[in-house]
């Protein structure tokens, strides 16, 4: 094969990549390819322009190029994704972590931080970063977490390993259960929340490669995980939530939460301005 030299391949890389993503996002995800097949970081790219392609890495560079240009994402493709500056692995079982959810994170993390002893459980732990990030930086908390997903669970226990985190995983299908089986002081939920009415809104890579039984509810009653979760929460003897909200129904969330008795509650916005996080104390 004839020499193929970094520079040439940015190129054509790019070329094809622009007939799917805009350039900003062709250069980002051409950049994620190099720095896993050539292990370059994307500051070194200029200088390492003449580098020669070697078969075997044009081979790998052309069959993740070939997924990206079918818009499956990047972070399915790499096999990882970066949450609350960790590595986390995902696969199609999981949702991709968004950055959303580290500001969620980051926020039980400032208001819990000075708490003794205290039990947390996560519903819908996906690929399982909110209950290890929250492990992590609150070591004074014993931390559960559970799904209705046999894969998802098998995943997230696979990444707590890596973190060295003890989290303590159950399968559990959240709509089914009549009540908790233990006491938790905090419960943390980023449940489907995306009504079948916005999916007109949605990027091809999420709607056609993310799962769905992670991100959608029906029009008709798109709030049910928040419902079913707070009156979970409300037989507890005393329990804060923390919810990640759709953002067209954080005022319905919020009177919905208001009506089933909990109070201190609060609304917050996300990075993008949207209101996204929502908090509440239930106390008996
Ligand atoms: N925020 C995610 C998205 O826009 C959805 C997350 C969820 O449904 N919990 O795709």
């Amino acid at each position: 094969m004839a020499q193929l030299h970094l520079r040439k391949y940015r190129e054509d890389c790019l070329k094809q990549l622009t007939e799917v993503y805009d350039q900003a996002e062709a250069e980002s995800l051409y950049h994620w390819l190099v720095e896993e097949v050539l292990g370059y970081r994307a500051l070194d790219h200029q200088l390492q322009a003449d580098v020669e392609i070697q078969d075997q890495q044009l081979k790998e560079f052309q069959l993740k190029l070939s997924r990206l240009l079918k818009q499956e994402p990047i972070q399915y493709i790499l096999g990882y994704t970066e949450f609350y500056g960790e590595r986390f692995k995902v696969n199609p079982s999981v949702l991709i972590p968004r950055p959303e959810t580290e500001e969620l994170v980051e926020w039980i993390i400032a208001e819990l931080k000075t708490h003794q002893a205290i039990k947390v459980l996560d519903i819908g732990t996906g690929s399982g970063c909110i209950p290890i990030t929250l492990a992590k930086h609150l070591p004074q908390a014993e931390v559960y977490a559970c799904d209705i997903s046999t894969k998802a669970l098998q995943l997230a226990a696979e990444n707590a390993k890596t973190h060295q985190q003890k989290i303590h995983f159950f399968e559990q299908d959240i709509l089914q259960l009549e009540q908790l089986p233990q006491d938790f002081d905090v419960i943390v939920s980023n449940p489907p929340y995306v009504r079948e009415l916005e999916q007109s809104e949605m990027q091809p890579n999420v709607l056609d490669h993310e799962p769905e039984l992670a991100l959608f509810v029906s029009n008709r009653d798109p709030l049910l995980f928040y419902r079913k979760i707070t009156q979970l929460a409300k037989k507890q003897t005393s329990c804060k939530l923390f919810f990640e909200l759709n953002q067209y129904l954080a005022e319905d969330t919020k009177q919905l939460i208001e009506d089933l008795g909990f109070i201190e509650i609060e609304l917050k916005h996300d990075f993008r301005g949207n209101l996204r996080f929502l908090k509440a104390l239930n106390k008996s």
